[in-house]
């Protein structure tokens, strides 16, 4: 191996993630994650290995590299891959084309032309469903016929790192019969993943399950911050507006589709039968642990909750053949949410709302501190990886500390 990677790194030789970084010297650019370390794509280039228009590797976002398509993007992996692992390849005896990840900055992967929000977990689904409906009737009639989602704001997608202030906003507090306004007193985090689209389809087409994974180009955490008092105030008709565009992050690299094909895994059953264009062949879920930690100020991260992508109810082949059904057109770098993923237990629920079931149940930290929803100074941490049979492929982490409301 050329360079040293860890045992239990994410970004192991199975891996080899997309991202965009610059250090002290090099301006924003494309590079690969191993290890420790970062594989200088632009600097890389230079060296006359790839037979295709390198430009795109030298730009801040990864949108033009996409555009060449997997053809492309999948040999660089590969050739990587390769090169990792031989030590006479051109890898060997140029320094100068690794960064250590400590000494260089992330960016965001991509330039997000669009960002649509899923709703797939139905244990989150029936979890607020019952909080704020009907405990008996928690699933609206359509759930289980529609991959229910909303369009979202891409201007406010940052990545991991980027604290953010407190969102103000309206709210109806309990039992009062007009607003007020202020800091939102009910800050959440929404445990999801989204996927980002690598391959158009034009106007007025459609993408079906069949070849939607053609068109996806990789994964990434997404924490889809949601200030619950202002979202229950406002969502009645139309559904989520300012609870939720004030910031999102994601984690800074796009673990391909590719790496994460051993980790494939058969869905929950669905039942009742869903409509011919949203059915589909093999295994189309993913195994990926996931898990969040909240660090309060100055003290102790704690893990509180521990979810799995594959209890997705609908997955990402089926979202696309429905966002793509009617004519809707998908671009590179889109950005697709899950929606917050809740597993059975108490403890995989995936946002505070529903972890500390509405305020009813306070979490203790071990600082020993009480949480219902997120505090001052909290640094709320996701993290994912795949594993099986010795290969780890892990996302790192999408990491973010809330600072006060602004005056
Ligand atoms: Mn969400």
């Amino acid at each position: 191996m050329i360079i040293d990677i860890p045992e239990q790194s994410d970004f192991s030789i199975h891996n080899l993630p997309f991202g965009i970084f610059s250090s002290q010297g090099r301006a924003p650019r494309a590079g690969i994650a191993v290890g420790e370390h970062i594989l200088d794509l632009a600097a890389l280039a230079e060296l006359d290995v790839f037979a295709f228009n390198t430009a795109v590797l030298e730009k801040d976002t990864l949108n033009d590299f996409i555009a060449l398509g997997k053809e492309i993007t999948t040999k660089v992996r590969t050739d990587v891959q390769q090169w990792l692992q031989d030590n006479n390849s051109v890898l060997a005896g140029n320094p100068q084309l690794f960064v250590t990840q400590k000494e260089a900055r992330m960016h965001l992967p991509v330039s997000i032309g669009d960002y649509t929000d899923f709703y797939s977990s139905m244990e989150h689904a029936t979890n607020v469903g019952k909080m704020f409906r009907d405990p008996e009737n928690a699933l609206l009639p359509n759930w289980k016929h529609i991959p229910v989602g909303y369009h979202g704001r891409a201007s406010s997608i940052v990545v991991s790192g980027t604290p953010f202030h407190r969102p103000k906003g309206q709210t109806l507090p309990n039992g009062a019969d007009q607003p007020v306004f202020g800091p939102s007193q009910r800050l959440d985090f929404e445990l999801e993943m989204g996927f980002i689209t690598g391959k158009a389809n034009p106007l007025g087409s459609s993408i079906d399950t069949d070849h939607a994974e053609e068109h996806i180009f990789g994964m990434v955490l997404l924490n889809d911050w949601s200030a619950r008092d202002i979202q229950k105030w406002e969502y009645v008709p139309l559904g989520p507006f300012l609870a939720k565009n004030f910031v999102s992050h994601i984690s800074p690299w796009i673990v391909t589709l590719e790496a994460l094909e051993p980790f494939r895994t058969q869905g929950p059953e669905q039942d009742p039968e869903v409509l011919p264009y949203l059915r589909y062949q093999g295994a189309r879920n993913y195994d990926i642990a996931l898990e969040v930690g909240i660090a309060p100020d100055g003290a102790a991260e704690t893990t509180v909750c521990r979810s799995n992508f594959k209890f997705m109810y609908w997955n990402m082949a089926q979202q696309l053949a429905h966002h793509s059904v009617n004519g809707c057109n998908v671009q590179i770098g889109d950005l697709y949410g899950s929606g917050t993923i809740s597993g059975k237990e108490a403890d995989s629920y995936g946002s505070m709302l529903e972890l500390a079931w509405m305020g009813t149940k306070p979490l203790t930290m071990a600082d020993g501190s009480q949480r219902k929803f997120i505090a001052d100074g909290d640094t709320v941490t996701l993290r994912g990886f795949a594993q099986k049979e010795g290969k780890r492929v892990g996302f790192g982490e999408a990491s973010a500390k809330v600072l006060p409301a602004q005056p």
